[in-house]
């Protein structure tokens, strides 16, 4: 059907963006760590420094643009992350789900 087809290619694409939000996330919170242990175990020229905090600065900026870019695909409506990053089972403005409806042949006997 091309409702379902369509419905489906949306929540794909949720979950392509949902996947690629975690991912920045978690090398920003590498970079991070990384440049923290930096400064705080090795004295660095100041030029350094700088570099390292302007890189940084710019990582967090990317992974906040990419996790705002999140819409609802019935609405519009921004998506907002959930503590912990996670994804909210449906928009809070119209319930369009965001996940896949569970295949009957999933469930066990
Ligand atoms: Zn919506």
């Amino acid at each position: 059907m091309q409702l379902d087809d369509e419905r489906s290619a949306q929540i794909a694409g949720i979950q392509r963006w949902r996947r690629s939000v975690v991912r920045l996330w978690i090398v920003t919170m590498l970079a991070a760590l990384g440049v923290l242990a930096l400064l705080a175990g090795v004295a660095l020229p100041a030029a350094v420094e700088a570099l390292l905090g302007t890189a940084l600065a710019a990582i967090t900026g990317l992974a906040l643009c990419n996790m705002r870019r999140g819409a609802c695909p019935s609405c519009g409506e921004r998506i907002r992350f959930q503590p912990r990053i996670e994804l909210p089972p449906a928009c809070t403005n119209c319930g369009a789900s965001f996940f896949a409806p569970a295949e009957p042949s999933d469930r066990a006997p």
